[in-house]
């Protein structure tokens, strides 16, 4: 019989749900944690699997509130297959994927679809968003509480900013019914009308067309005041400026229910890439790679991000995960879809604000795990005894360049291909099961 157990040995424990930051044995047994051997339980009795961790941080799963993976009707872009794939490659054992699907996730049936394909073709674990408004139109209400009970975790129209205030103030309303967050997508639409990057000098100096910060910022203070009108529950997606970031700031001070995520992209880069900046060598400008929506911003809107990860005013990191096929991206800038490949580089690209002491390793494994957990009110991102086996293991100082085969995402659209990232996943483990190792 093969072993039910599985101990990581030697490794540096890192569970910031708890608080917990030892150099321990972990130890895994029938899906579950068992704990940290010699505090939470004994070791391991009958046969068991070990892993040497020695030299590696053990941290809980990654959680990721923000992902698309495309399937129903863009299976040339992704699958639920190849998504979890990507994402157990990554760390992450929890992804909550987005309802920008074909047809669009606005149906109890299209939530039972996603949880059967997961169930059968997925390696970790999918939760479905569903949309705010029927087919993200912006005019119509969704069946919120139907789609809740059927295990939509939380309400967004991503891709889409729901331009309607009073379609807004009514999902509020119906989200804090049962207690679930709705997730705008923030951005007024006429302002970033047919724009495809940051508005700013280096947009004038390519010559493109860009998004002002403006936009941002008034659907995040709109949807704020709506937060506060209604008392339900806000959860601001891919926050990239300084006015949105302080924005949330006051709006947490007053006591309103107000969180928001960051991506690595936008914690990592500018708009300077779009130009051609890179970290090593020179790329070309125009590379469409760099081109997602929001835009990279400027070095200061990077860097209050970082601050506000810091400082706890940005509570989560989320991918937004974008795989896109070549003919989407193989073309002209002002033509390319929006977005990244995100889940293979997240960790390697974030570890770097370590490395530059930006930011603490805890508080980067801390905001992939019980910050985005706290925020969905779910049960995971820690390695508390008796939640389900879902533990990333990971070399914090291994350096590596990706290139496209390291994607197992069927997306290659990543502005890292070439570029020096550190630290490196070496085992995801899903409830108790080992789903990837390198
Ligand atoms: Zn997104």
């Amino acid at each position: 019989m093969a072993p039910s157990s599985l101990l990581i040995s030697g490794g540096r424990v890192l569970d910031p749900a708890r608080g917990i930051d030892e150099h321990a044995d972990l130890l895994l047994a029938d899906g579950v944690v068992r704990g940290i051997v010699g505090r939470d339980c004994s070791g391991p009795s009958g046969s068991y699997e070990r892993f040497d961790g020695r030299g590696l941080i053990v941290s809980p799963g990654f959680v990721d509130i923000h992902a698309h993976l495309r399937q129903p009707g863009q299976e040339h872009k992704e699958t639920i297959a190849t998504g979890t794939r990507s994402a157990a490659k990554g760390g992450f054992t929890t992804v909550c994927c987005m309802a920008n699907t074909t047809p669009v996730v606005d149906n109890r049936a299209q939530i039972e679809y996603i949880q059967a394909i997961a169930a059968t073709e997925g390696v970790v674990r999918v939760l479905p968003l569903a949309a705010v408004t029927m087919g993200l139109r912006g005019q119509e209400l969704t069946e919120m509480a139907d789609l809740a009970e059927a295990g939509a975790v939380a309400f967004s129209d991503d891709g889409v900013p729901l331009a309607s205030a009073r379609m807004m103030r009514h999902a509020l309303e119906y989200g804090r019914a049962f207690d679930r967050p709705i997730m705008p997508h923030c951005d007024d639409p006429e302002l970033m009308h047919g724009a495809s990057m940051n508005e700013g000098p280096v947009a004038t100096r390519l010559g493109l067309r860009g998004m002002p910060s403006a936009g941002e910022e008034a659907l995040v203070a709109r949807d704020i005041a709506l937060a506060d009108l209604t008392g339900g529950r806000l959860h601001i997606c891919h926050v990239s400026t300084i006015g949105a970031i302080d924005a949330i700031r006051r709006g947490k001070v007053r006591g309103i229910r107000v969180t928001g995520e960051a991506s690595p992209h936008h914690l990592t880069l500018t708009d300077e890439w779009v130009a051609g900046q890179r970290w090593l060598g020179t790329g070309r400008p125009f590379d469409t790679n760099t081109k997602m929506n929001p835009p990279l911003r400027s070095e200061a809107d990077r860097r209050a991000l970082v601050e506000a990860l810091r400082d706890g005013t940005l509570e989560a990191i989320a991918t937004d995960h974008a795989p896109h096929a070549p003919v989407d991206k193989d073309c002209e800038f002002d033509a390319a879809a929006f977005g990244i490949t995100g889940f293979e580089t997240a960790l390697g690209a974030l570890l770097r604000l370590h490395e530059s002491d930006d930011l603490p390793l805890e508080l980067i494994v801390e905001r992939l795990t019980a910050g985005p957990a706290r925020i969905f009110g779910l049960p995971y991102g820690t390695l508390a005894p008796g939640v389900s086996g879902d533990v990333c293991v990971f070399e914090p100082t291994a350096r590596w360049q990706p290139t496209m085969e390291d994607f197992v995402s069927k997306g290659k659209n990543s502005p890292y291909l070439g570029q020096p990232l550190v630290g490196r996943v070496r085992l995801t483990v899903f409830g108790g099961t080992v789903v990837y190792q390198t």
